[in-house]
């Protein structure tokens, strides 16, 4: 099987302390894999570490590697990487000061993905629509996000997310801090977004794991203890750490 994303052994220390103890993962091409895990386990620690916004955070040691379509993220431009893999948050955090429509054209034409006012408006639209905001912010493209209910915001930071025409989407917990209903509506918008874009997502909610995923991925004290098709990992798990940790939740 093909990996967009693959991390071979990789282990990452935050001011000396070993966090990621060796992680193997292998992201397929327009799939989900789902990451789950308890608290702690080094879920978010290794989204960043795809992306390398860890860097941004401090003083970090790695060993292994992470692979973006074969070749190594720690070998290219962080700028680039960061263009190619891009992430939505735990809490959603629009950018405050910019109008609903300037958070989403601010990186795309940071980026140069448009290279006009009419390119720049048709994929500003094309985001929201797929992010499933667009019918809700038509008519209020120049307010400021705080409009916004928690749910909307989200899916404000999923279309500025996908603006930028990334490869990969890293998604932390997306749906952690908002209602059923704007849960539903991103859960709906990835399903549709996979044939675009290989998505990652960690989630605590095994519902969505089941629901969504493609791929599973146990994580476990810095390792990926068990990884494989949703339901032949959810049904069958043969590590017994993660049957634990599948039965009684995360
Ligand atoms: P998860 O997302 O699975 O809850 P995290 O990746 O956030 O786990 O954290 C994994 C471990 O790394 C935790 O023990 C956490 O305290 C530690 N950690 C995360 N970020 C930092 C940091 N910037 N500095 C020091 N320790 C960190
Ligand atoms: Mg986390």
């Amino acid at each position: 099987m093909k990996c967009i994303v693959e991390s071979r052994k990789f282990r990452l220390w935050i001011e000396g302390a070993e966090i990621l103890k060796g992680v193997d993962f292998c992201a397929p091409r327009n799939s989900i894999s789902v990451i789950v895990g308890p608290s702690g386990s080094g879920k978010s620690t290794f989204l960043k570490s795809i992306n390398r916004i860890i860097e941004i955070h401090g003083s970090i040691r790695r060993d292994g590697d992470i692979l973006l379509d074969g070749v190594s993220v720690y070998s290219l431009d962080p700028v680039e990487v960061r263009r190619r893999v891009a992430m939505v948050f735990q809490i959603p955090n629009p950018f405050p000061h910019l109008s609903i429509f300037e958070n989403v054209a601010l990186p795309a034409r940071v980026n140069g993905v448009a290279k006009n006012k009419s390119e720049l408006n048709e994929l500003v639209r094309w985001a929201l629509e797929k992010a499933m905001l667009w019918d809700e912010v038509r008519d209020r493209l120049d307010k400021k996000p705080g409009v916004l209910s928690g749910g909307q915001k989200q899916r404000l930071c999923l279309a500025r997310a996908l603006a930028m025409k990334p490869e990969v989407l890293l998604l932390d917990e997306p749906t952690a801090n908002i209602d059923v209903i704007n849960a539903k509506k991103i859960e709906e918008s990835l399903r549709e977004l996979k044939n675009e874009v290989t998505i990652i997502l960690v989630t605590h909610n095994p519902n969505q794991a089941l629901r969504i995923g493609d791929f599973v991925n146990v994580m476990y004290d810095g390792r990926i203890i068990e990884s494989g098709p949703v339901r032949e990992i959810v049904f069958r798990a043969r590590n017994e750490i993660a049957l634990k940790l599948l039965s009684e939740g995360w």
